[in-house]
């Protein structure tokens, strides 16, 4: 039997647990599969684009354990009542290739992403940072809000979106939480004395939600709506004026801001700072960018972490995915002997 963790169960687990209890745990594995980043095989997600969006399948693993994702993301969903982003994943025993956890992966996606916003934040952002920009309001905007509460204590948010609906959703969600939120009037009146931005935008275009212009010293962007070949939030002059921290390099080279610069363009592998091997922040004036596209081991740890956590609970079911006759062989027998009609 492989246990299945639905979007019920995944809403139950989440409430009983607490979203902030949930994203500081969560960090915790996805820090410990980073720094082990060289004993996992790793490839580009394999992306199929339409006019529509982008409909993604992310494989990682670790010898011992598989996993993959199927995601989309479709900016132009929500005006036709559908979600930009919905995802499912699967982990399965690398010795038998059976798979033995599957779980929603919306809710899920939004957990991993702000968790590894906030991972990579707390190593690259300045330690006395108190305000979060966040421009764009949509799904992922409460998620990222409560990871940076959760890690680096920031309770401070200026929020923009060019849809007023959105921030109303926003307010409505956070203010209860006790967030102290400023309403802004543009991305360059949010961004202004902020410490740490977070760009969560969604367009299937080149944007420039950000111009070199609004940038202050040290401050720590997080870009992770550009997410796709053609589809960016930051204007390149800002890149040139950082330093640019990525998943995963192959990948990020594709659908990443730096898709917008030339190939020999200096990135560093996040994994290498947190494993000493490369500089994070060096000064308090540096700008620091993490460009973040989302990658496969981030889905890889956030599987793990929810399939521990539920082990023991009545968060999960079982299902019975995979067809396990008694003998080996015999898979037709499984059917021969219920349908009378093929038996001549
Ligand atoms: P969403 O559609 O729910 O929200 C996006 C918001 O951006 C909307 O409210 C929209 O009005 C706003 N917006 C669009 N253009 C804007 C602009 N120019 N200025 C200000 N606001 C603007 O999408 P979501 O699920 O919150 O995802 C946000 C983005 O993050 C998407 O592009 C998605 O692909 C990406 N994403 C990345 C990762 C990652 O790991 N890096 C993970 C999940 C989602």
């Amino acid at each position: 039997m492989t246990r299945f963790v639905d979007v019920g169960n995944m809403v139950r687990w989440a409430a009983a647990q607490g979203t902030e209890h949930i994203l500081a745990e969560m960090v915790g594995y996805v820090e410990d599969d980073f720094r082990r980043w060289e004993d996992f095989d790793k490839k580009p997600r394999v992306a199929s684009h339409t006019p529509f969006g982008v409909i993604e399948l992310m494989p990682a693993s670790d010898h011992e354990t598989y996993g993959f994702k199927y995601v989309n993301g479709h900016p132009s969903n929500p005006s036709r009542g559908f979600q930009t982003v919905t995802a499912f994943g699967v982990l399965a025993d690398v010795s038998n290739g059976y798979p033995t956890f599957v779980s929603e992966m919306t809710l899920l996606t939004a957990f991993r992403t702000a968790a590894t916003s906030a991972m990579v934040a707390r190593k690259l952002a300045r330690p006395d940072s108190k305000r979060l920009a966040l421009i764009g309001a949509g799904s992922q905007s409460e998620f990222q809000s409560l990871a940076f509460r959760s890690v680096l204590g920031i309770n401070e948010v200026s929020v923009w979106d060019t849809d007023p609906a959105a921030v109303e959703k926003y307010v409505r969600n956070m203010a209860p939480l006790g967030f102290d939120i400023i309403v802004a009037s543009s991305a360059a009146d949010a961004v202004r004395g902020a410490d740490i931005i977070t760009t969560c935008t969604a367009d299937k275009a080149k944007a420039v939600i950000l111009t070199a212009d609004m940038i202050e010293a040290g401050v720590h962007i997080n870009a992770m709506g550009g997410d796709c070949p053609g589809k960016t939030e930051l204007d390149p002059a800002i890149l040139a004026r950082g330093d640019v921290f990525v998943e995963f390099d192959p990948q990020t080279r594709i659908e990443g801001e730096i898709q917008q610069m030339p190939a020999d363009f200096p990135a560093t592998e996040f994994w290498r700072v947190l494993t000493g091997q490369a500089a994070g922040r060096t000064t308090a004036e540096q700008v620091t960018i993490f460009d973040s596209v989302g990658f496969a081991i981030e889905d890889f740890s956030a599987l793990r972490y929810v399939r521990d956590a539920v082990a023991g609970t009545d968060f999960f079911d079982e299902i019975d995915l995979v067809a396990s006759p008694e003998d080996p062989k015999n898979l037709f027998g499984l059917i021969g002997a219920r349908a009378p009609h093929l038996i001549r």
